[in-house]
């Protein structure tokens, strides 16, 4: 049976008093996109690579151990990387360590950064069940590519994968559902018993996203 899955994501605002963000400096060089292995499409638009330098922005007391650009652009402090060595978790495919060039505190505290490190995680089998996840993906021509779902997605109300794609990563990456890391119940268990920090887990039957839905903004 499979476990029960989670998506990775940032705090929202005020949700956490270690909010660190981060954002890439120059010099910024990038490859080309993950190409899709069925239809060679282009499934990511950027692949960071060396020098990985970054900019930190806190937002809370503390710097936490993750640090988010997006929810699939994450770094770990060295605490993380060093228990997930330790463990017998699989999904990390490397850990580039990153420069941290600058800092930007919005509240006052002492201290400076952990070592950081940028995250490669795996895209291997898992992929998502359109119809169980009701997806949305305008424009999409058809047939569609069944590996890649040609990339993009505007709506989703749950995460559901294909039954027998997930090839036992416990942090992944989902075919078809870009901009997500998935782990599974064994890396939640992970964080909360190293106390580790920034980081939300939400069940993936209840992860959802509309590109539509605007009730979230207030003028
Ligand atoms: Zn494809």
């Amino acid at each position: 049976m499979e476990p029960q899955f989670y998506a990775l994501i940032h705090p929202d605002p005020g949700q956490s008093l270690f909010d660190t963000e981060f954002d890439e400096e120059e010099p910024i060089n990038r490859t080309g996109a993950l190409k899709c292995p069925s239809c060679h499409g282009a499934v990511t638009s950027r692949i960071w690579v060396s020098p990985f330098i970054a900019k930190l922005t806190t937002w809370g007391r503390a710097f936490g151990d993750f640090a988010f650009l997006s929810d699939e652009d994450v770094l770990v402090s060295s605490r993380v990387r060093t228990a997930f060595e330790e463990s017998d978790l699989v999904g990390i495919t490397e850990f580039c360590p990153i420069e941290i060039k600058r800092i930007v505190r919005r509240k006052r505290f002492q201290g400076p950064p952990p070592a950081y490190h940028y995250l490669r995680i795996a895209q291997s089998g898992a992929n998502i069940d359109d119809a169980a996840s009701e997806t949305y993906r305008k424009g999409i021509k058809k047939p569609m590519c069944p590996q890649c779902h040609e990339a993009g997605i505007d709506r989703f109300k749950r995460v559901i994968l294909q039954p027998n794609t997930w090839t036992g990563e416990d942090i992944f990456a989902v075919w078809g559902l870009p901009s997500a890391i998935m782990v599974t119940e064994r890396f939640k268990i992970f964080c909360e018993q190293n106390a580790f920090t920034n980081a939300i887990f939400v069940p993936a039957e209840e992860y959802s996203y509309d590109a539509w839905d605007f009730s979230d903004l207030r003028m």
